[in-house]
C-alpha cells in the first residue's frame, strides 16, 4: 500500500437529500442507511432511504411535469439550452465532484478527473446538442394525404443506475431523455450515492423546472423495484447485472409494458495475434482488464492469446501486473484503489478462489492488500480453459485470465461460446484478422488495437444476454422517443 501523502484531500459532502419536485426531502419513512468509503470501511455519511412511498410522490413529481407543467411547454432549443448550462456547471466543480466520486465509490481520483469527469461533461453537450435537431420524416403515401411523423418523447422515464462510474452513469441516462423532453426519476445505486445528489443541486441551480429531474437514493429490491413497476412510468432505463435485468423485464410485463432498455453483464473476449505490437497489446490488455478495479462491464476479462506468443506474453502481463501500484485512491500515484464494498470484495476473492481450485495457474496477486478497506491485488491466472468459472462468469474485479487459443476460426468460436456478447477487442497488424474478429464475434462494441474507447457519439450495449437496446449517439434517442404518424387528407 502506497505510504505517500494524499495529493487532494477528501471532499465536504453537501447532499445527503432526495430531490422531488426542485426540493430537498428526507425519505417518508425518514430512514437513512450508511454510504462507506471502500477505502477505509468507514461511514462517510448517512443518506435519505427511499421506498416505494418516495417513488410514488416522484413519479407524481414527474408526470406532472412531463403533462401539465413547464416541462411540457419548453421549447427543444431551451431544453439544449439547460442540458449545456448543466454541463457547464459540472465542469466549474470537475474537482469536487471528481473527489466525491473517488471518496464514495474507490476509484483513483486521477481516474475520476481524467475519464469520468470529461467523459460527463461531454455526453450531457452532446446530447444538449441533439434537443432540438429530434424531428420526424414527411413521408410520400399514396392518395390525397399529406403524412408526417414526429418523435415525440416517451413519457416519464424510471432510470436505474450502478455504482462504478456513478457520475458517467448518471449523464448516459438524463443526457438522452432530457434532449428528447421525458421527465425522471433517477435511482442510484446505494454503495454510491453522494455525486449524483451533488448534480441533483447543479440541475436545479441551471434552472431546470420542479419535476423534471427527481433523484432517489435507496436500495434495488425496494426502491428500485417499485419504480420498475410502477403503472405511471413509461419507460425504464437499467444498467446493472444481467440477473436484475430479468427482474425489470418482468415488472415491465407484469405492469404497464413500459419501454425496457438495459445494459447489463459482459465477459467480453480480448483477442492478441501473434503479429501485434506486442507491447502495446501487453499494456491495452492490462487496461482493459484492470482499470476501474476491474469493474467494468466490458472488461477485457477473457484474454485470448494466440499459442504462438502465450508465453511472452504470460510473462510480460504478469511483469506489469506486479508493478500496478494498489492504494489509497487520492495518493496521484496509484494506479488501483479499493473494490466498492464488501460484498464485492468478497465475490471477487471467492472467484480467485475458484481459479485455484479448478487447476488455473495463478502467477502473481490472490490476496487482499492491507487490513482495512476493500483492496485486492492485480491477479493473474494463466493456463485458463473455457470451461473454468473464471471464464465463463462477471468477475468485476482485478483478476485476468489467459486463454490460449490456435488460428482465427477457432477463437471466433470461442469468444461466441458465452451467454454475453457487450464488447469484444482484437489486437493485431493484420487487416483481414481484424475484420474477421470484428464481423464474427456477437458484441455490441469491438475494439481494433484499442480498448475502452467511448465517446457520447458512440453507441453503446450488448448483444445476447448484455443487454437489449442502445446507449449514446443518435442510436440512443430511439429509446426515449415514440413515433407518431400524421396523415392528413388534402
Ligand atoms: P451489482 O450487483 O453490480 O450491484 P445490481 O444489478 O444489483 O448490480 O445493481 C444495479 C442497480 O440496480 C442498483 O441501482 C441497484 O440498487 C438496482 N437494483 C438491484 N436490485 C433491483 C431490483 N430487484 N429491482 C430494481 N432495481 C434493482
Amino acid at each position: 500500500m502506497s505510504a505517500t501523502a494524499t495529493a487532494v484531500q477528501p471532499p465536504k459532502v453537501r447532499q445527503t437529500r432526495m430531490l422531488i419536485n426542485n426540493e430537498w426531502c428526507d425519505a417518508a419513512s425518514g430512514k437513512t442507511f450508511p454510504t462507506v468509503n471502500p477505502a477505509t470501511g468507514d461511514v462517510i455519511a448517512q443518506v435519505a432511504e427511499a421506498d416505494a412511498e418516495d417513488v410514488n410522490r416522484a413519479v407524481k413529481a414527474a408526470r406532472t411535469a412531463f403533462d401539465a407543467g413547464k416541462w411540457a411547454k419548453t421549447t427543444a432549443s431551451k431544453r439544449g439550452y439547460l442540458l449545456n448550462k448543466l454541463a457547464d456547471l459540472i465542469e466549474a466543480n470537475k474537482e469536487e465532484l471528481a473527489a466525491l466520486e473517488s471518496l464514495d465509490n474507490g476509484k483513483p481520483y486521477r481516474d475520476a478527473i481524467a475519464a469520468d469527469l470529461p467523459l460527463t461533461v461531454a455526453c450531457y453537450r452532446y446530447y444538449a446538442g441533439w434537443a432540438d435537431k429530434i424531428h420526424g420524416k414527411t413521408i410520400p403515401i399514396n392518395g390525397p394525404y399529406f403524412c408526417y411523423t414526429r418523435h415525440e418523447p416517451v413519457g416519464v422515464a424510471g432510470q436505474i443506475i450502478p455504482w462504478n462510474f456513478p457520475l458517467l452513469m448518471q449523464a448516459w441516462k438524463l443526457g438522452p431523455a432530457l434532449a428528447c423532453g421525458c421527465t425522471t426519476v433517477l435511482k442510484v445505486a446505494e454503495q454510491t450515492p453522494l455525486s449524483a445528489l451533488r448534480v441533483g443541486e447543479l440541475i436545479v441551480e441551471a434552472g431546470f423546472p420542479p419535476g423534471v429531474v427527481n433523484i432517489l437514493p435507496g436500495y434495488g429490491p425496494t426502491a428500485g423495484a417499485a419504480l420498475a413497476r410502477h403503472m405511471d412510468v413509461d419507460k425504464v432505463a437499467f444498467t446493472g447485472s444481467t440477473e436484475v435485468g430479468h427482474l425489470i423485464m418482468k415488472a415491465s410485463a407484469e405492469s404497464n409494458l413500459k419501454r425496457v432498455t438495459l445494459e447489463l453483464g459482459g465477459k467480453s473476449p480480448n483477442i492478441v495475434f501473434a503479429d501485434a505490437d506486442m507491447d502495446q497489446a501487453i499494456e491495452g490488455a492490462h487496461f482493459a482488464l484492470f482499470f476501474n478495479q476491474g469493474q467494468c462491464c466490458c472488461a477485457g476479462s477473457r484474454l485470448y492469446v494466440e499459442e504462438r506468443c502465450y508465453d511472452e506474453f504470460v510473462a510480460k502481463s504478469v511483469e506489469r501486473a506486479k508493478k500496478r501500484k494498489v492504494g489509497d485512491p487520492f495518493d496521484a500515484s496509484v494506479e488501483q484503489g479499493p473494490q466498492v464494498d464488501e460484498d464485492q470484495f468478497k465475490k471477487v476473492m471467492s472467484y480467485i478462489e475458484a481459479g485455484k481450485k479448478e487447476g488455473a495457474k495463478m502467477l502473481t496477486g490472490g490476496g487482499r492488500v492491507g487490513s482495512k478497506g476493500y483492496f485486492v491485488e492485480p491477479t493473474v491466472f494463466a493456463d485458463v480453459q473455457d470451461n473454468m468459472k473464471i471464464a465463463q462468469e462477471e468477475i468485476f474485479g482485478p483478476v485476468m485470465s489467459i486463454i490460449k487459443f490456435k488460428d482465427t476460426a477457432d477463437v471466433i468460436k470461442r469468444a461466441n461460446s458465452n451467454m454475453y456478447g457487450l464488447a469484444a477487442a482484437v489486437w493485431t497488424k493484420d487487416i483481414s484478422k481484424a475484420h474477421a474478429i470484428a464481423n464474427g464475434v456477437r458484441a455490441g462494441t469491438v475494439w481494433v488495437n484499442c480498448y475502452d474507447v467511448f465517446d457520447a457519439a458512440a453507441p453503446f450495449g450488448g448483444f445476447k444476454r448484455s443487454g437489449i437496446g442502445r446507449e449514446l449517439g443518435e442510436y440512443g434517442l430511439q429509446a426515449y422517443t415514440e413515433v407518431k404518424t400524421v396523415t392528413v387528407k388534402l
